[in-house]
């Protein structure tokens, strides 16, 4: 049950270089966690949680000034969309109908082109349930924006229940067929201080990853984890294996179970003793290492392996490898993704 200190604050999160304003909502749920998220990019700047001693503890990396999340390149904390990862040369063909994107990354469209969701104003409403304290937002993005087809509304709640889990539902709809592939882009960091993440173990539930090539495409083969890198079916720190790979972790693995109730990763700190086990009901995870963070170029004072990001999703480039399961949302179907990000001690 909700207790008297449950609460939902709003701030002002300032104002943009194009001059549009952002709130900044605190929440807090009856145990005394917080999740502090933007209007701006629909972001999760702070989230507080109990490390093994009760001390509350922030374990996502984020800046304090909309400023900073305009410079940085990392999309930290973030609301992705349309599409989530890489869209291979920033085309796909739809209905007979070949559409160009925007590209940002190389050839390739990444996380919804030049001006995705994640640098868009959200409104927002509060919402109080009997299981914790939240925060609903809705973008509407317009017909061909980046060159998407449709007229998509995108809604997000975040839940923060009483027993310590941020629970994300992304839901949306649209106007014409379009793909649609939304994700959260938070850097956990259990340690909770700048610190790099290679001491933190790792347990996906997986045998099978999407191939890469050496831009960052998927080839379209989901090759086997076993006896590589990308096994993590025992629990295994980051840093074990990843020198094994040339520029880190940065690979989505195919989950073996669509269910909300079953476990899908689990990420741990032997400093903090915090745990987060995710679930989730999409098919695949962008596990990232945060390869690229550049101090002072990219990423504010982050530096490389700071932060791990679990980006639940469809496979990236599903639009253009039919074997991917299918991302097309059509007029009358409505897209739903979940994911639970549950927080406890080891
Ligand atoms: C992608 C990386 C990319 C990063 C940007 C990740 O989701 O997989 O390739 O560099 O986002 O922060």
């Amino acid at each position: 049950m909700t207790n008297k200190s449950s609460a939902i604050e709003k701030t002002s999160f300032g104002t943009t270089s194009a001059g549009q304003e952002a709130d900044l909502y605190k929440l807090t749920n009856a145990s005394g966690a917080q999740a502090w998220i933007t209007t701006y990019g629909g972001t999760l700047t702070k989230l507080f949680v109990p490390d093994r001693n009760g001390k509350l503890t922030n374990v996502v990396l984020g800046f304090e000034s909309i400023r900073e999340y305009e410079e940085a390149l990392g999309y930290f904390g973030a609301t992705i969309g349309r599409y989530a990862n890489r869209i291979v040369n920033a085309q796909f063909t739809l209905d007979g109908t070949k559409y160009t994107l925007n590209k940002n990354n190389g050839e390739n469209t990444l996380h919804g082109g030049k001006v995705g969701f994640d640098k868009k104003i959200w409104s927002a409403e509060r919402k109080t349930t009997s299981d914790g304290v939240g925060l609903s937002l809705k973008y509407v993005s317009p017909d061909m924006e980046e060159g998407f087809p449709g007229e998509v509304t995108v809604d997000v709640e975040y839940m923060l229940r009483d027993d310590n889990s941020l629970a994300i539902n992304f839901r949306a709809t649209t106007s014409k067929a379009t793909p649609i592939n939304l994700t959260n882009h938070s850097y956990f960091n259990l340690n909770g201080k700048p610190s790099t993440i290679l001491d933190h173990e790792l347990w996906i539930d997986a045998d099978r990853f999407t191939e890469i090539n050496d831009t960052l495409q998927p080839t379209g083969e989901l090759p086997p984890v076993a006896g590589t890198a990308m096994d993590f079916n025992e629990k295994t720190t980051i840093g074990k294996r990843i020198k094994q790979l040339k520029l880190g972790y940065d690979h989505n693995w195919c989950l073996r179970d669509r269910s909300l109730s079953t476990p899908d990763v689990k990420l741990s700190s032997p400093e903090t003793g915090i745990e987060l086990t995710m679930y989730t009901d999409q098919p695949g995870v962008q596990v990232y290492s945060g390869n690229f963070m550049v101090p002072e170029e990219t990423c504010g004072a982050f530096k490389m392996n700071y932060g791990v990001t679990l980006e639940t999703q469809f496979f990236p480039d599903s639009v253009n490898q039919p074997q991917f399961p299918n991302t097309i949302l059509r007029p009358g179907e409505t897209y739903t993704h979940n994911v639970i990000y549950a927080f406890g001690t080891v």
